[in-house]
């Protein structure tokens, strides 16, 4: 079948999540050379499309593809490697000494394709990636056909990839420049972190940022140690600090949050950044809790990542909403606190927004580009549907979806990955696994 030269899907459910609520029954999404031309009653299209290839989805829901807006997918090399720590033990110990080992052009590619082939098959179908060596998760994306905003990667210090913030900057401008006008992979200026980066670096990303009109990246507020350094060191808060360097702006997506005043909430949303919730991450490294609901309440545009593989330990989306939901609900005692729909819109719209994408995905909405995601509905943990959107929330799990297209492209076919070879990726994995294995064991006994 050629899905370029247009196709017909037709859906039991389509949810576009534009307009906001909306679940429409029977219905089908016309897609023409990567882009949706039109969604209309099922039947009509029938009549009006005849000559186009019909893909049929009887018992599914077709949403729009999900964007995890903050992953390390290089990482999941390193999943499992070292669990049950606290966050500075399983750093020192565990993650940094195999990163200063490992990481390398080779542990990029292979981690990130591995990172892919998971993500592709949970339904993501864009993610915002912050790590070493961005040029081969880039070519890793782009040769699976997925989309990516790729981190342009600075921090204070030197690692295999870079010798110091300038070396950061300068191969994170050319690897910009290198892919500057792709279809599908797209970068963001990615310093590390406010404790990681200092103010000289700081202040050339937000400029340059402005220049070449790109977002910026940036762990922030993840805990209560950062914070309290920060006041100590420079007598002001990270999000303060990264206010007067310049970096307080609609281009900021300031990731995990879980330390915020109600002014900081206040002032994210007067400027018009965006904050990516990473729940699993948060409550694995015991690091605290986002205030989703103040945020959403304030306008504040959310999105949602599932951080690396290291601390989460999977990239399943669709079950960090589900988290995401009812860490809301038992933190602010609210059990109508961050309804199933603003989820969705947080893995759809909302990561779009923030990642500067919302006029190209994030909904199922005429002139867009079609990433869209199936999911069956009909194993017995789904059925029977009251409502799909709460369905997909609370009950169907990543193992519903059956098929997802980029730009039209159909990626996975009836839950076959059609771009990549999943059994040589994991194979890779497995290598990777034992040697890594075998040196952080040499590393924590010696
Ligand atoms: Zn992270």
């Amino acid at each position: 079948m050629n899905d370029s030269a247009g196709f017909v899907a037709h859906a039991r459910w389509v949810i576009p999540v534009e307009p906001a609520g909306r679940v429409l029954d029977h219905h089908a999404v016309v897609v023409r050379d990567g882009r949706i031309l039109a969604v209309l009653p099922s039947a009509q299209a029938r009549e009006q499309f005849a000559d186009r290839v019909q893909v049929e989805l009887p018992r599914h829901a077709l949403i729009p593809g999900l964007v995890n807006a903050h992953t390390h997918a290089a990482m999941t090399l390193l999943r499992g490697l070292a669990d049950d720590l606290p966050l500075m033990p399983w750093l020192q110990q565990h993650i940094w000494p195999a990163e200063q080992r490992f990481v390398g052009p080779q542990f990029v590619r292979d981690g990130s394709a591995l990172a892919v082939a998971e993500m592709l098959q949970a339904g993501v179908t864009c993610f915002s990636d912050m790590y070493f060596f961005g040029e081969e998760t880039a070519q890793v994306a782009a040769a699976a056909g997925m989309r990516a905003v790729v981190g342009l990667i600075a921090i204070d210090f030197p690692s295999a990839y870079a010798a110091d913030a300038d070396d950061y900057l300068r191969k994170g401008i050319a690897l910009h420049d290198a892919w500057h006008g792709h279809a599908l992979i797209r970068t963001a200026f990615a310093p590390h972190a406010p404790y990681t980066v200092s103010d000289e670096p700081l202040r050339r990303i937000a400029t340059l940022a402005e220049e070449l009109d790109l977002p910026l990246h940036i762990h922030l507020h993840e805990t209560a140690h950062e914070v309290a350094q920060s006041e100590a060191r420079y007598g002001v808060r990270p999000l303060e600090r990264l206010a007067q360097l310049g970096l307080l702006s609609p281009r900021l997506i300031g990731v995990h949050a879980t330390q915020l005043l109600a002014g900081e909430i206040a002032s994210l949303a007067a400027e018009g950044a965006s904050i990516v919730h990473c729940p699993e991450s948060n409550m694995k490294l015991a690091s605290g809790t986002c205030p989703l609901p103040a945020l959403l309440a304030a306008g504040v545009n959310v999105a949602i990542g599932t951080d690396g593989a290291a601390s989460n330990n999977d990239l399943d989306l669709l079950g960090e909403l589900k988290t995401a939901g009812l860490l809301a609900k038992l933190g602010s005692a609210d059990a109508a606190a961050a309804p199933a729909p603003a989820l969705l819109h947080m893995a759809t719209l909302g990561g779009a927004r923030a990642l500067g994408l919302d006029e190209e995905i994030g909904s199922l909405v005429p002139g867009k580009a079609a990433d869209m995601v199936a999911l069956d509905l009909s194993a017995p943990h789904c059925q029977p549907v009251h409502d799909p959107v709460s369905q997909l929330i609370y009950a169907a799990g990543r193992e519903a979806v059956t098929d997802v297209w980029v730009a039209g492209r159909r990626l996975l076919h009836e839950r076959r990955l059609t771009t990549l070879d999943a059994a040589a990726i994991v194979a890779k994995a497995a290598e990777w696994g034992e040697r890594i294995g075998a040196a952080d064991h040499d590393h924590s006994s010696g």
